[in-house]
């Protein structure tokens, strides 16, 4: 059984672009696409970010049990791993990475405890409201939300197996790159 690596960490951190970073490091990496009931952003692309899906569709996912996890993230939009495009993987011996929210890992470790969990963290609480704020995708309002589940997140660092300080994008891809490539 290879190697089934959990990312998580507070809303702004960098975790999309510290997994783009990676994968410019290894091209092969599976990284799962998750379904969300969001609407794109622009530039984000169907099956390659996400599989943007509606609210129907994905209740009835949940009830067919096609997601190794799932959770409302900031009080809005479900997002959902789905189970086989993973288990597939796992299965030829491939490392899978997810990158989810707090809610998701806690599921993950439920049903596969032997994963690795990985916490991206913000060099300090000012460079996280700077990010999040610079980003400027979001309006005032789903800001405080998110920092609000920031502040969460943040707390809950000491539940992971390991913490990677998102200092530099480059440096934080590498270790990560490490980590998926340790024999367990
Ligand atoms: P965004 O809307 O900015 O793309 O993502 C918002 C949050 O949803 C991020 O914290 C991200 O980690 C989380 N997320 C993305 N995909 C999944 C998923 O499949 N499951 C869970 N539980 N969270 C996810």
């Amino acid at each position: 059984m290879s190697r089934l690596v959990v990312l998580a960490g507070p809303t702004a951190v960098g975790k999309g672009t510290v997994v783009r970073a990676l994968r410019e490091i290894e091209p092969t990496l599976y990284l799962s696409v998750s379904a969300t009931t969001r609407p794109p952003r622009p530039g984000e692309v169907d099956g390659v970010h996400y599989h943007f899906i509606d609210r129907d569709d994905f209740d009835r996912r949940i009830e067919a049990g096609e997601f190794l996890e799932w959770a409302t993230v900031h009080g809005t939009n479900k997002y959902g791993t789905l189970r086989g495009p993973v288990d597939e993987r796992l299965s030829r011996g491939e490392p899978v990475l997810l990158e989810i929210d707090l809610q998701g890992a806690r599921q993950v470790k439920e049903t596969m405890p032997d994963a690795h969990f990985v916490f991206l963290a913000p060099p300090s609480w000012d460079e996280l409201v700077n990010r999040l704020v610079g980003r400027g995708t979001e309006d005032e309002a789903e800001r405080e939300r998110r920092l609000a589940t920031a502040r969460e997140e943040l707390a809950a660092e000491g539940w992971f197996d390991q913490v990677i300080v998102n200092d530099t994008v480059e440096r934080a891809a590498r270790e990560l790159s490490g980590v998926l490539h340790e024999s367990r």
